[in-house]
C-alpha cells in the first residue's frame, strides 16, 4: 500500500476504484449537483447509487457487509467525489468515517452485528453527535448528560451542526454525554441512540452558506431512554474515542479538500482555454496561466500530505501530526483554489449554478469542520512539544 509514495503510481486496485468513482461522479453526481444545491435537497438518488457501488462499506470487513478495503480507498473515493460535489462527498465521509466507524472501532460484537450491516450497505446512516452549542473546538465542554436509571440511560441535552442526522434514512446517532465525575473531572461516555427513540428530535435543518445538499441539524434530547447496553466502548472513554475518530477523519476531510482543490484546477484550465478576451484565450496571459499553475501545485502538495498521513495510519504508526498537517494544507488549498477559480471565471464565477461558485461557497467549511485551522495548528504545535 505504501509503495505509491516512492513510485508515484497507485497500485491497480486503488487506481481502478478511483477511476470507477470518477466516472460515477461525472455521470451521476455532476448532472444533479446544481439542482440539489439550489433546492437545498438531500440527494437520495445519488446516495442510493453510492450504496449500490458499495462505497459506504469501503473500509469495513466483508463479515459486516463491507468491501474489505481500507481507509485510503475511502479517501480516494472522497477525492473523486469532492472534485464534483462536496455535499455528496461529505455525506459519504460523515456516513462512513463519523457514522459507522465508531461502531466498528469501539462496538462490541452485538452492536457491530446489529448496526454495521445496515450502515455499510448505505441504506441507513448514522450521525456523530459531539459538538454542542457551548462545546465545539473545546469539545470536552460537553453538557449533555446521561444518567443510569433502572438499567437504562436517560439522556438530556442538545447537539449542534450534526451531519446526516435528519435524513429519511438516518437510523442512529452516536452521542457523547457526561456520565459522572472522576477526580473532579467530567466522565464522558459515548452512547448509541436509535433515531426513532422518543424524546430525540432532529430540529429543522440549518440554512447554510454552502454544502447545501448535505443534511445538518441541531439535535435535542429530552429524557431519551435507551438500554444500558447502548454504551459504546468503555465508560469514561467516550471523549478519547471520539478524538481518535477525528484524527482519522482529518485524513478523509483532507482527501475531500484535495478533490475540491483539483476540481477548481480542472474547471479553470478548461475555461481558460475556451474563454476569449482581447482576441485570444485568457489562459494565454501568463497572469492567468500562473494562477492555474499555482492552484495545481497546491492540490498536488496537499495530495501528497494526505497520502502520507494515510500511509502512516495503515502502517499502524503514529499519524496525528501528519493528519493535522494534511487537513490544514488541503483545506487551505481548497479555499485558495476556489477563490482563484472564481476570479478566472469572472462574472460567471459569481453565478451559483457554476461549479466553481459552489466550490467557493462550499470550501469555507473545510477550514472549520472536524477541527478548525487553529485546532490543527494547536495539534501540530503540541506534537512539536510546544
Ligand atoms: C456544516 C457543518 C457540519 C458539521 N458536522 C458535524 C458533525 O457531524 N458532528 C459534530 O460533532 N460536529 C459537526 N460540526 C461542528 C464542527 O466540528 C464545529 O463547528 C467546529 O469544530 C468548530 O466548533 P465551533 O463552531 O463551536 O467553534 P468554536 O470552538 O467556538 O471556535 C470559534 C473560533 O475560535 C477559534 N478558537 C477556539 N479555541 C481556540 C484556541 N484555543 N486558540 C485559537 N483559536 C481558537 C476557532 O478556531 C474558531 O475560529 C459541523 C459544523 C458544520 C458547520
Amino acid at each position: 500500500m505504501t509503495d505509491f509514495l516512492s513510485t508515484g503510481t497507485l497500485p491497480a486496485e486503488y487506481r481502478d476504484l478511483a477511476l470507477t468513482v470518477r466516472d460515477f461522479a461525472r455521470q451521476v453526481v455532476a448532472p444533479v449537483a446544481a439542482k440539489h444545491d439550489a433546492e437545498h435537497s438531500f440527494p437520495y438518488e445519488v446516495v442510493a447509487g453510492m450504496a449500490d457501488m458499495g462505497l459506504f462499506g469501503l473500509p469495513f470487513p466483508e463479515e459486516y457487509g463491507g468491501m474489505g478495503g481500507d481507509y485510503f480507498a475511502l479517501c480516494l473515493a472522497l477525492e473523486e467525489l469532492g472534485k464534483i460535489d462536496q455535499s455528496v462527498a461529505i455525506t459519504l465521509e460523515a456516513g462512513v468515517s463519523l457514522g459507522a466507524m465508531p461502531v466498528y472501532r469501539f462496538g462490541n460484537d452485538k452492536q457491530k452485528q446489529e448496526w454495521l450491516p445496515q450502515l455499510t450497505s448505505g441504506r441507513a446512516l448514522a450521525a456523530f453527535g459531539l459538538t454542542e452549542p457551548g462545546a465545539g473546538s473545546d469539545a470536552g465542554g460537553t453538557r449533555t448528560t446521561a444518567v443510569l436509571d433502572g438499567g437504562d440511560w436517560i439522556i438530556n441535552g442538545s447537539k449542534q451542526f450534526i451531519t446526516n442526522s435528519g435524513t429519511d434514512i438516518t437510523r442512529l446517532v452516536t452521542v457523547t454525554a457526561v456520565t459522572g465525575q472522576n477526580d473532579g473531572k467530567k466522565e464522558i461516555s459515548t452512547i448509541l441512540v436509535p433515531a426513532d427513540t422518543p424524546g430525540f428530535v432532529a430540529e429543522p435543518a440549518y440554512n447554510k452558506v454552502g454544502w447545501n445538499a448535505s443534511d445538518t441539524h441541531p439535535l435535542s434530547f429530552t429524557d431519551v431512554r435507551v438500554p444500558q447496553e447502548n454504551l459504546l466502548g468503555e465508560r469514561g472513554r467516550g471523549y478519547a474515542n471520539f478524538l481518535r475518530i477525528l484524527d482519522e477523519g482529518r485524513i478523509a476531510i483532507a482527501a475531500l479538500s484535495v478533490g475540491a482543490a483539483q476540481g477548481c484546477v480542472d474547471e479553470s484550465a478548461r475555461y481558460a482555454q475556451e474563454r476569449e478576451a482581447f482576441g485570444r484565450p485568457i489562459g494565454r496571459n501568463q497572469a492567468v496561466a500562473f494562477k492555474i499553475a499555482r492552484m495545481e501545485a497546491r492540490a498536488h502538495a496537499a495530495r501528497t500530505a494526505y497520502y502520507d498521513a494515510a500511509a502512516l495510519m495503515l502502517a499502524g504508526k503514529p499519524f496525528k501530526k501528519e493528519a493535522a498537517i494534511a487537513k490544514l494544507v488541503a483545506s487551505e488549498a481548497a479555499m485558495d483554489n476556489s477563490r482563484d477559480a472564481t476570479q478566472i471565471f469572472g462574472g460567471y464565477g459569481f453565478m451559483n449554478e457554476y461549479a466553481v461558485a459552489r466550490h467557493y461557497r462550499d470550501s469555507k467549511i473545510l477550514e472549520i469542520g472536524e477541527g478548525t485551522t487553529e485546532v490543527q495548528l494547536m495539534l501540530i504545535g503540541r506534537e512539536l512539544g510546544l
